[in-house]
């Protein structure tokens, strides 16, 4: 499938959704191309072999650098992306993992968004801090002049996650790119919460796009999945350093990635208008003191959202303003249609209780009241209110009041 119509138009971005990765030669004449599960490819020679030696990941080599499933699933998101190569990992962790890796060696620095996805800063708490790689966390809001007085001469790399985990502030992207740029600082961004659809991190001149799979591009709750998508240039460390880890994704996994890709524009308008639905009704609550969601212009960096988002997904928080802890229960327990767990991106609405106030170090969380994450899902936002409704009453109750 040519990325044009017959008369030249460039296809639609749905259209290049449902094509991407599908390569005929793969899939002989099944819609999708098989799932290839393999750990051993073979060689008709040793000539052969050696061929294919200096080109491990172009094609079947060995399992672990790739199957034509994962190569499938890396080229669709390369494509999709917008990005010159993408590398399929076991969970999205291990995708960030593979990038800090590429980049960071003893007595190198590293800046890293305070609002981070938490097991991130763990991992450069635990592991970076060990090896003698020193991590500065960055308060989100941060200017580019102020980021740029926490360069050092070792910086290698800005990490940014915008909007970030759990309070999403959204980032100056330009402003931190072209800082990064003049120091001549790597650039990567996890870019799960926006997804392709809304933002591609790529085009807005950040060397590496990093997804969780795990969430909306699997979509179904039934897989862990990471991928990483790069610029020429940082391509080869961060191929590198994903070899070297042996964190690989499996055939099925990314398998489930694709199929994923073909639905993920018209549920991500769905998961968008239902969680603006539920956001702007939430924001009208007595008990709510703040909504934080990167379209409300209240939330933290909402312009920078205007200007650089073309949507937002379905995940967003809010502070219950001097809602005690038995009270902050019951209403949770109170749902019926959002289940408490970890994890989102899937058809089912979620909440899960967030905790800035124990996690951020560069500025200390001023907050009002306990902050519970909501996932939108894919059910009828007036069913998804009515439950909403009869949770607010609930803490109503004298027991409760
Ligand atoms: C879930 C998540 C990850 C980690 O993904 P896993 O597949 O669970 O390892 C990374 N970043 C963000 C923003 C996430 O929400």
């Amino acid at each position: 499938m040519s990325g044009q119509r017959h008369d030249g138009a460039p296809l639609a971005r749905d259209t290049v959704y449902v094509g991407a990765g599908r390569d005929s030669a793969l899939s002989a004449r099944s819609v999708n191309p098989p799932i290839v599960r393999a750990s051993t490819f073979l060689f008709n020679s040793l000539q052969e072999l050696d061929a294919a030696s200096k080109a491990p990941f172009d094609g079947a080599f060995y399992g672990r650098l790739g199957t034509p499933t994962t190569f499938a699933f890396e080229r669709a998101m390369a494509q999709v992306e917008g990005g010159y190569r993408s590398i399929a990992t076991a969970s999205g962790l291990s995708a960030i993992v593979a990038v800090l890796f590429a980049f960071l060696k003893t007595g190198d620095h590293v800046l890293i968004v305070d609002s981070v996805y938490d097991p991130v800063r763990r991992f450069c708490n635990r592991v970076l801090l060990g090896m003698g790689v020193e991590c500065t966390f960055y308060d989100a809001g941060l200017g580019a002049e102020a980021l740029e007085k926490l360069v050092r001469p070792t910086t290698r790399l800005v990490y940014m996650e915008s909007p970030g985990s759990g309070t999403f502030e959204v980032q100056d992207i330009a402003a931190i790119v072209a800082m990064a740029k003049r120091h001549k600082l790597v650039t990567a961004m996890d870019n799960t919460w926006a997804t392709p659809i809304f933002f591609r991190p790529i085009e807005h001149g950040v060397d590496i796009s990093i997804h969780a799979a795990t969430k909306y591009i699997v979509g179904h709750s039934d897989a862990v999945l990471g991928v990483i998508t790069t610029n020429e240039a940082t391509w080869p460390a961060v191929r590198q350093a994903s070899q070297d880890l042996g964190a690989c994704a499996g055939s099925e996994e990314c398998n489930l990635g694709l199929r994923g890709l073909r639905t993920l524009a018209v549920r991500m308008r769905q998961h968008e208008a239902t969680a603006l639905a539920l956001a702007r009704w939430l924001v009208e609550q007595p008990g709510v003191s703040r909504v934080f969601h990167p379209a409300l212009e209240t939330s933290a960096g909402h312009d920078y959202w205007k200007r650089d988002f073309e949507g937002s997904s379905g995940l967003f928080s809010v502070e219950f303003g001097g809602m005690s802890a038995a009270a902050f229960d019951a209403f949770a327990c109170a749902l019926k249609l959002f289940s408490i767990g970890f994890s989102w991106g899937g058809f089912e609405s979620l909440i899960l209780p967030v905790h800035p106030e124990k996690t951020r170090t560069a500025t200390p969380w001023q907050g009002a009241g306990p902050v519970l994450r909501f996932h939108a899902g894919l059910e009828a936002p007036a069913d998804l209110i009515a439950d909403l409704e009869a949770a607010f009453a609930a803490v109503k109750t004298p027991a409760h009041a």
